[in-house]
């Protein structure tokens, strides 16, 4: 006893306060048949609920939060998800990029290049990079100063997103929005190394566009086979999850068309609850996936299980 007194005396207060505030690398790893599915997180941003869902009610919120231990404003995940087919390195989004860092809730966000080199990859080894939708929390990370962050891959978005905020007359009248979204999409297409699609379609082998339109026009989902298992790519069919699993109806002026939203967001968790398939969320808790199930006329998420992958 004397001894451990002697050495973690008086003096000793190395624990007496939480010096930083971080988490590990924010990478979550699993293997999917013969894929490798890695989950890289940008940042959390704690959005009041009433703000992302105004039509629930404080009294719904306040019930549907307690019911599972959260309490408002619940951290939203931002996520991107890195497909390695073993033939191809497929990134899908990218993140702030730091861009929104004006805004103190997204400080600190655009950590997703940085969690990547921690799960193992570099940038240059991107071979392609799909975008969801033309979010600025999705597109922000496509470029470093004016250059292309992911130098050596194909970026692709659906061309109904490039038509609706790119090309169209209505976009670039938007003087926000207009030049912060084309011009990350500019070195890309500048090297050519830009390409869209119009119909739902395999882009590699085992990952497949699925037009999933009314968060925006052309938003995309992705779809992920892989020896009989199917992964769905939501991007941000469902913004708070916490909230609108129990309630799919729940919609947001963050959707660009509320109802399209929501009825694809039903059909997409009918799909997922259906064939048991895996789902990956832009905004679920990190690593963002997981299973949906449908109980007593209700939606429930199921989380993935943490795990180290087996050789
Ligand atoms: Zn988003």
């Amino acid at each position: 006893m004397a001894f451990v007194a002697a050495t973690f005396g008086p003096t000793s207060a190395h624990a007496a306060a939480p010096l930083v505030k971080t988490q590990a690398p924010g990478f979550y790893r699993m293997m999917f048949g013969d894929f490798e599915v890695t989950a890289l997180n940008d940042g959390v941003v704690a959005y009041p609920t009433a703000q992302v869902l105004p039509s629930a009610t404080p009294e719904v919120i306040q019930a549907t939060l307690s019911a599972t231990g959260l309490k408002d404003p619940v951290g939203m995940s931002y996520n991107a998800f890195l497909i390695n087919t073993g033939s191809k390195l497929v990134l899908i989004d990218t993140g702030t990029g730091g861009k929104l860092d004006d805004s103190p809730l997204f400080h600190g966000a655009g950590r997703l290049v940085a969690n990547l080199r921690a799960a193992g990859y570099q940038p240059e080894q991107i071979d392609e990079v799909y975008i969801t939708h033309v979010g600025p929390d999705h597109i922000g990370g496509l470029t470093l100063g004016n250059q292309r962050a992911f130098p050596n891959a194909v970026l692709r978005t659906s061309k109904a997103e490039m038509d609706a905020y790119l090309n169209s007359d209505k976009a670039r009248e938007d003087k926000f929005w207009h030049p912060f979204r084309s011009n990350l999409f500019e070195p890309y297409i500048v090297a050519g190394r830009f390409r869209s699609f119009d119909q739902d379609m395999a882009l590699v082998p085992g990952i497949r566009a699925l037009a999933t339109p009314g968060h925006t026009p052309g938003h995309t989902s992705f779809v992920i086979e892989s020896k009989g298992q199917t992964l769905i790519v939501l991007g941000d069919l469902v913004l708070m999850g916490a909230m609108q699993f129990s309630d799919p109806t729940l919609s947001s002026p963050f959707d660009a068309d509320p109802n399209a939203a929501t009825a694809q967001r039903k059909r997409m968790l009918h799909l997922a609850a259906d064939h048991d398939h895996w789902v990956a969320g832009a905004h679920l808790s990190f690593p963002g996936i997981g299973h949906v199930r449908f109980k007593h006329g209700q939606y429930s998420w199921k989380p993935v299980n943490y795990t180290i992958p087996q050789q």
